[in-house]
């Protein structure tokens, strides 16, 4: 049986435990939604106050070129492409993750289109995250393509001759079920399809090697793991090969090769630039920046191996803990066991009352979210940058408190607002 003395004791040992001082975390709240939108850095108010007040205010215009505005897309890129296994200039941060999809699968589907024209589907995962499908929707009505969504353990068998592009999500955000990026890619290439991976959950939440996957397109999120703020830009990888390929449909000034010489005529920028589209959010990306610093911060205590390490083990305890002091409250497990297939959430299952439970913890200070479906799911995320051990018992206590009290009956937790 595990003890509060032995999480104590695992707080203490933890060699990441100083990276949370890095973060603004509200007094008597355990925060594990982090993979849904990542907390405060504590740097980073003054960092933006900066940018405001010095950079716009002072600088006005000049500071495109002198405080590096301009090439804030690439800059931020390359710190996401340590997390990514891409290299220097082949990441850039822009858009939202719906955008960039649509850029990166639209290309896909011409070079498709272009090479191996008897190719006409795309396949992705019928648990996919919604937008995902509608972009796949969306594009497959325009292009005449058509979209077939499987369960996870067809797809290998699904992809045969007809297949375009394969379009996966690397860790599931309901299950946090995570796909063998390397052999699922491995396998859909050899088939002949285009492999497009959506990185939401697993930009530095799980060590990700797009170039030993030889992936051929990626897209990620800023606002999760990365810890960018609300609605902070995401991001776009694209293998070397396919970089120069044709142009991305949202063929914009800020991707043009020459964008200051004002021709009439669109000419793409080389590499992934071309990948942007108009004038960026610079207060954002100075943002998205700052949160990506957290992360670059944990490299000299062993980078994304230790935080893997540590969220397995975070993970690990709640699994354990939520089996030895929930049993019998009809809880399940949606999250696999498997280390290999688990990204750094948990989710269980109930048939009944699961979006009361979470409305009773978020009462308490436990901050987790629901997630509709069949079964419902109660969804913990466990950034390993911040979170203790401590915290996880603390959230399995409340959490036993919420279900033996039969807390989350009450008529203010059965209210359900816009915003699970
Ligand atoms: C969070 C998430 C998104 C979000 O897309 P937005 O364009 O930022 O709204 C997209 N795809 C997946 C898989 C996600 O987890």
């Amino acid at each position: 049986m595990t003890t509060l003395q032995d999480c104590l004791r695992r707080d203490a040992d933890d060699p990441l435990a100083p990276l949370r001082e890095l973060f603004v975390l509200p007094p008597g709240v355990i925060y594990l939604d982090g993979n849904s939108l990542g907390p405060l850095p504590r740097a980073t108010p003054e960092r933006i106050a900066r940018a405001v007040r010095e950079e716009w205010g002072q600088g006005l215009i000049r500071s495109w070129n002198d405080a590096g505005w301009f090439e804030l897309p690439q800059r931020v890129g390359d710190k996401i492409a340590t997390l990514v296994g891409a290299r220097a200039g082949e990441v850039v941060a822009t858009d939202s993750t719906s955008i960039n999809l649509f850029k990166v699968l639209s290309v896909a589907l011409s070079i498709a289109a272009a090479d191996t024209p008897q190719r006409r589907t795309i396949i992705s995962e019928r648990s996919n995250f919604p937008t995902d499908l509608y972009i796949a929707e969306g594009l497959c009505r325009e292009r005449g393509f058509t979209l077939q969504l499987l369960e996870p353990e067809q797809i290998a068998a699904a992809v045969d001759e007809r297949t375009a592009v394969l379009m996966l999500t690397h860790v599931n955000y309901r299950t946090g079920a995570m796909h063998d990026m390397q052999a699922v890619t491995r396998a859909a290439q050899a088939a002949g399809a285009l492999v497009v991976w959506d990185l939401a959950h697993s930009a530095g939440a799980v060590p990700v090697d797009l170039h030993a996957a030889d992936a051929d397109f990626a897209v990620g999120c800023g606002y999760k793991y990365l810890n960018g703020g609300p609605g902070a830009p995401a991001f776009v990888w694209v293998h070397p090969r396919h970089a120069e390929r044709g142009w991305q449909p949202l063929s914009g000034w800020w991707g043009h090769a020459t964008p200051f010489t004002f021709t009439p005529n669109y000419q793409p920028a080389p590499g992934v630039g071309r990948y942007l589209c108009g004038t960026q959010p610079i207060l954002s990306l100075t943002a998205l920046d700052g949160g990506l610093d957290t992360l670059l911060a944990a490299q000299p205590l062993g980078g994304m191996t230790a935080l893997r390490r540590k969220s397995l083990a975070l993970t690990d305890l709640f699994i354990a803990l939520v089996e030895e002091r929930c049993a019998g409250h009809g809880l399940g497990l949606a999250t696999p066991r498997e280390h290999a297939a688990r990204g750094s959430q948990v989710c269980l299952t109930r048939e009944q009352g699961a979006h009361a439970i979470v409305q009773a913890l978020i009462a308490r200070g436990v901050i987790g979210d629901f997630r509709a479906g069949a079964p419902d799911i109660l969804r913990f995320g466990f950034p390993p940058l911040y979170l203790r051990f401590e915290d996880v018992w603390q959230a399995v206590e409340h959490l036993r408190a919420v279900l033996v009290e039969e807390e989350w009956r009450r008529p203010e937790f059965q209210r359900v607002q816009a915003v699970t």
